[in-house]
């Protein structure tokens, strides 16, 4: 069975095809990260644009790509939510239309259903049950996962997102946006010794997180420092503070989560899991508490059309009649990951 994939709910224009046979096909990828830079963040409207002018010229390169013609496809998934709402219209009308033309059935995807499955297209998959720590840019959450739509929402942020706060502390140091591989790349000049940041709710007992108050230290050591002050090795030195902190938080979390349920497999999803601090203490820590760790590829961290058409070809595996010959334009923006229903 061949899935076609649409991701569009942010600024990311993904088309992917995935066999449930031979695996992932092809997949083509629009970063508007250039576009919404001179904003600093993404501007919805522009965003929304830009998916229609990307998808159809992305489609035909997938499928050029995978050697498909567009009736060999057998089915249509395409992100619902949550996201902007504009785009996630587009492209939910691109699979819809598409779905009409081709007579073919469509379904709708939970965003963050495609970043939890994203590590298991990765060559050596990790086998449920497993805790996923999703860290994306608007979310942090660490879930007990059984299966394909068998999530337990274990510990979450309680006010900014991972991602979030990377991109606030690295548009603080000035360093543009989206900050967050930014700041990465500058911590590892930085001094640890120079700045010793807070590290939110690193002991309480619960799996949540807090990290507007790792922001708000990063503002108050830019403005005692006068921002016109802060040297290129101290923007270097805050980096790494800041960097060394919300690690120390993430890891502590995932370790605190596997001991909990009991389990020895976590996965980690979402843009901030492409980050090589994160990745170098999870794997320290799983060589000293005897567990494992697996990340997507570096690809499918952040938002892609891979880990639609993947999230989509596992739920249609599991039930062929969750993709329907409902061509209503049917989004989500707002939509929690518990509120989806076991296949
Ligand atoms: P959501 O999936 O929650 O709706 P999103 O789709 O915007 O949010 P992703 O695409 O998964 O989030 O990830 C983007 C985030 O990942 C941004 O905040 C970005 O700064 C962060 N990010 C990407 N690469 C790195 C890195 N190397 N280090 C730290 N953060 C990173
Ligand atoms: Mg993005
Ligand atoms: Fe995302």
């Amino acid at each position: 069975m061949i899935v076609l994939g649409v991701e569009s709910s942010c600024d990311e224009t993904g088309l992917a095809l995935y066999d449930t046979g031979r695996g992932l096909l092809a997949h083509a990828l629009h970063s508007q990260v250039a576009m919404h830079e001179e904003y600093g963040g993404v501007v919805p409207e522009l965003a929304s644009r830009d998916h229609i002018r990307r998808a159809i010229p992305l489609l035909q390169e997938t499928l050029k790509r995978a050697d498909v013609a567009p009736a060999d496809i057998d089915a249509i998934a395409y992100t619902q939510g949550p996201g902007l709402a504009g785009a996630l219209l587009v492209g939910s009308s691109i699979a819809c239309s598409l779905g009409l033309a081709l007579d073919k059935p469509v379904l709708g995807v939970h965003h963050l259903e495609g970043h939890l499955l994203s590590p298991l297209l990765a060559s050596d998959p990790p086998e449920f049950p497993f805790v996923a720590l999703l860290v994306s840019g608007g979310h942090t959450q660490l879930m007990r996962v059984d299966g394909v739509g068998q999530y337990e929402l274990l510990g979450e942020t309680l006010d900014d997102a991972a991602g979030e706060a990377f991109d606030k502390s690295a548009k603080l140091l000035g360093l543009g946006y989206p900050g967050g591989p930014a700041i990465s790349r500058l911590a590892e000049f930085g001094d640890p010794a120079a700045y010793k940041l807070p590290r939110p709710m690193l002991h309480s007992k619960d799996l949540n997180f807090s990290f507007s108050g790792l922001k708000t230290a990063v503002l108050t050591v830019v403005k005692n420092q006068g921002a016109a002050n802060v040297c290129e090795q101290d923007k270097a030195n805050i980096a790494r503070g800041f960097v060394d902190a919300i690690v120390d938080v993430l890891v502590a979390k995932c370790v605190a989560a596997l001991k909990q349920t009991g389990l020895k497999r976590l996965v980690i999803a979402g843009g901030v899991g492409a980050n090589s601090q994160l990745r170098a203490a999870l794997n320290a820590a799983a060589e000293k508490k005897r567990f494992r760790v697996y990340y997507p590829e570096l690809e499918f961290c952040t938002d892609n059309g891979a880990m639609i058409a993947f999230a989509g070809a596992m739920r249609l595996s599991i039930n062929p009649q969750a993709a329907r010959r409902d061509y209503a334009f049917n989004v989500r923006p707002r939509w929690p990951l518990d509120e989806l229903k076991i296949v």
